[in-house]
């Protein structure tokens, strides 16, 4: 079964993965394991790289959502990937998750050797540095996977020193800050625009060395084409107003609503007529 797992995630384009007893991992939400109908067996976890060649680019959205959603992605890769094992190990359950998850995915992702943990909190991988989604599927059945050591990027802070929070110009992350609902104090409103984000924060990511290296090396780039299709780096009011319901709802960040990121566009917005005005 691992061998069919393992061709199953070549053959979609998914070249970084491992496994893992489930008794190696964190059980966070037991509830969902439950659902499924697993209580012991193994995890295939997984890497799905999503950094496109339009993130190079001027951009005021998270690289991660210029692309379209990409639970959209993991939803069509898992039932393909689940109606074949279903069909050719009826004896066993298999269940599929990603974001919300049974286990801590981040370190299971650690301990089935995709990658290290990086200082900026995430999961760095040699291939993609940490521009990656983490998804598994879940088996009752025992495969053979052993898990390796954790390990630390190595530490050289540059993360830190270029972070918002962690230079105190923000109590927030300014991912989460820009996901909030809500009215804004004036210094977060200043944030938002010193930073150009209508929609998340790579920062820490961007001058990771895993990524400065990753991109001279050219591995960085996804091979799927699903996050290549319809990319949007720079969002205005205008262009979100165009866009129909259906076509937001493949956005991700259309979880929270065209509230939020209309409010975060605006503040931009107001930002860039008045530089408009100053200018001579
Ligand atoms: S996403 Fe931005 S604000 Fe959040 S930890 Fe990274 S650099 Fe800091
Ligand atoms: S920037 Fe340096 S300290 Fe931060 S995650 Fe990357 S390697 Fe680790």
């Amino acid at each position: 079964m691992k061998k069919r797992i393992s061709e199953l995630l070549l053959a979609a384009g998914i070249d970084c993965f491992g496994f893992l007893p489930l008794e190696a991992c964190s059980i966070q939400k037991p509830h969902l394991l439950e659902r499924c109908g697993v209580h012991c067996g193994s995890v295939a976890l997984f890497a799905i790289p999503y950094y496109t060649r339009a993130c190079d680019g001027a951009r005021n959205l998270s690289s991660y959502a210029v692309g379209k959603d990409y639970h959209l992605y993991f939803k069509m890769l898992s039932e393909q990937i689940l109606d074949v094992l279903r069909t050719e190990f009826p004896q066993n359950r298999f269940a599929a998750f990603a974001d919300h998850s049974p286990i801590d995915e981040r370190r299971a992702a650690a301990l089935a050797g995709l990658g290290v943990i990086g200082k900026n909190g995430l999961l760095i991988t040699e291939k993609y540095s940490s521009y990656v989604f983490l998804g598994e599927i879940i088996t009752d059945a025992h495969l053979d996977a052993l898990p390796r050591d954790i390990s630390p990027c190595i530490g050289c802070g540059a993360c830190h020193k270029v972070c918002p929070q962690k230079t105190g110009e923000c109590s927030d992350c300014l991912s989460s800050l820009t996901q909030r609902k809500g009215e804004l104090s004036p210094s977060e409103e200043s944030v938002i625009r010193k930073y150009n984000s209508a929609w998340g924060c790579d920062l820490c990511q961007e001058v990771c060395p895993y990524t400065v290296n990753a991109k001279k090396r050219g591995t960085l780039y996804t091979p799927l084409d699903f996050f290549s299709e319809e990319t949007r780096t720079l969002l205005s009011t205008e262009l979100l107003t165009q866009m129909d319901d259906e076509a937001f709802s493949k956005r991700a960040y259309s979880w929270r609503g065209r509230e939020v990121i209309s409010r975060n566009l605006a503040l931009l917005e107001k930002r860039n007529a008045l530089t408009k005005d100053q200018s001579p």
